[in-house]
């Protein structure tokens, strides 16, 4: 991509509504721009991110064994009537009436529509287990909607839905969706940590939030310093194998949200050197919640005996759009973001240093078609801005690498390579940068 041709609204100055570091750096860095509380549009950059993101999460999903498909937004109020969230639910669902007055809801979530499509088709327990996810937009009409992305009103989930015929299937299910989580946001380079937590309005007796930890992050949260270092299991891991070791690690580590921190266990089982008392981003959340809505709902299978029986299930929701922020708030210095590779908008950028002059020119189009033949995602500043604004615009957006191209370099031969992360340069051949990036 050359910039000149791109749509890239950087701004020079700190929007003053942006409380948050990442909701600046979004702003700033022409990512997203608000059309109403709490409701973005999503300009090319950051919808690269956004993009990435949702890639990862559903290559994880699929990975353990869930089946992706896609749900409409907008819901039939008769049917949560059907669970009897409809009333319960309260200000945060946007309710919507069309021209036959018929009674509509923008989605919050998805357990009364994933429900009906199961039980429309799945009769026999020999079709479980079962596990449907989709990634689509929600609204929530926040009280607060605030800090940009990460509490918007419309806002991106991925949200999967688990069916098994009972409790012991139904947890095997919850354990592969943890595993899952946790690869998913350690491929984004977080820390997600899993962490008791309440249920809230999607019920059910057991939950794990994952948290990553931030001063300005909404959640107060607690736990041992060692659930910090745990292993994140490799793309071997079994999922169609036991799990539980894998859990057992992860969940004999004090960590919980303070809706359900126990001080007392904290004290006796937590050294006071190791005790962290601190906040944190919500970045995804679990839920087993047995037959909650498989009964009001009938959701029922015929079990090996014949007889019907209700089925038990979870479901599984990941914020896909928090999660730029919360990538920012834990990846960014006070030049702009730090884009783990994993999900950068481009890998590389190719500063020209010298726009309009005959060698630079020529070796960053060589360097830039070269590097986009090999499948490098690039975006070449090829604009007439000077140096120095080059640069502040490179480390504003994150790009992992800088390629800087000038003069004085080209004359010995050599580019400079930026890495973005830590800073460090090194003085390098066209051939030894495209070796290095490829
Ligand atoms: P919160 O406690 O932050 O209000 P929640 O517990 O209500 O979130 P869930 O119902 O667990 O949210 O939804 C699954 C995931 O969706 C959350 O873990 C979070 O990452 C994301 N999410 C929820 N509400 C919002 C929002 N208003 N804006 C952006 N992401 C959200
Ligand atoms: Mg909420
Ligand atoms: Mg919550
Ligand atoms: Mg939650």
């Amino acid at each position: 991509m050359r910039l000149s041709r791109f749509f890239l609204p950087i701004l020079k100055e700190n929007p003053k509504e942006a409380e948050i570091v990442s909701h600046r750096l979004m702003l700033r860095a022409g990512m997203i721009r608000q059309e109403a509380a709490g409701i973005y549009a999503w300009l090319p950059l950051g919808l690269r991110v956004l993009k990435k993101i949702e890639q990862i999460v559903r290559e994880e999903q699929n990975r353990a064994g869930a089946l992706e498909l896609l749900m409409p937004t907008l819901q039939l109020a008769d049917l949560w009537r059907e669970s009897g969230r409809y009333d319960a639910y309260g200000p945060e669902m946007l309710r919507i009436a069309d021209r036959h007055k018929r009674e509509l809801l923008y989605g919050p979530t998805n357990e009364e529509m994933i429900t009906e499509i199961f039980r429309a088709y799945i009769k026999s327990y020999r079709n479980l287990p079962l596990n449907l996810y989709h990634i689509q937009w929600k609204f929530r009409d926040e009280q607060r909607p605030r800090f940009g992305v990460m509490r918007g009103r419309e806002f991106l989930m991925k949200d999967a839905y688990s069916f098994d015929l009972d409790e012991a299937g139904a947890r095997r299910a919850y354990n592969r969706m943890f595993v899952a989580y946790l690869r998913t946001f350690a491929r984004m380079g977080l820390k997600a940590i899993p962490m008791r937590a309440e249920t809230g309005p999607i019920g059910g007796d057991l939950s794990h939030e994952f948290i990553v930890l931030a001063e300005t992050g909404e959640s107060g949260v607690y736990c041992d310093r060692d659930v910090l270092d745990l292993p994140v299991p490799d793309e071997t891991v079994d999922y169609e194998g036991d799990l539980t070791a894998i859990i057992k690690q992860w969940t004999s580590v004090y960590a919980a949200t303070e809706d359900v921190h126990d001080a007392a266990r904290f004290e006796q089982e937590v050294p006071a050197e190791k005790r962290v008392h601190t906040r944190g981003i919500e970045v995804g959340q679990i839920f087993y919640f047995g037959t909650k809505y498989s009964e009001p709902m009938k959701a029922m299978v015929a079990g090996p005996d014949g007889a019907e029986v209700a089925i038990h299930g979870g479901s599984y929701g990941v914020g896909v759009s928090r999660l730029l922020g919360a990538i920012i708030e834990a990846c960014h210095d006070d030049a702009g973001i730090k884009w783990p590779e994993s999900v950068a908008p481009f890998k590389a950028a190719i500063l020209n240093l010298k726009q309009g002059s005959e060698d630079t020119d020529g070796a960053c189009e060589q360097l830039y078609r070269e590097l986009t033949a090999k499948g490098v995602e690039v975006l070449y500043d090829d604009t007439d801005q000077r140096a120095g604004a080059k640069f502040a615009s490179a480390d504003l957006i994150g790009i992992p690498w800088q390629i800087l191209v000038g003069p004085k370099g080209l004359a010995e031969g050599k580019l400079e390579l930026k890495r973005r992360s830590d800073g460090t340069r090194e003085n390098l051949s066209a051939a030894e940068v495209l070796a290095q990036l490829t």
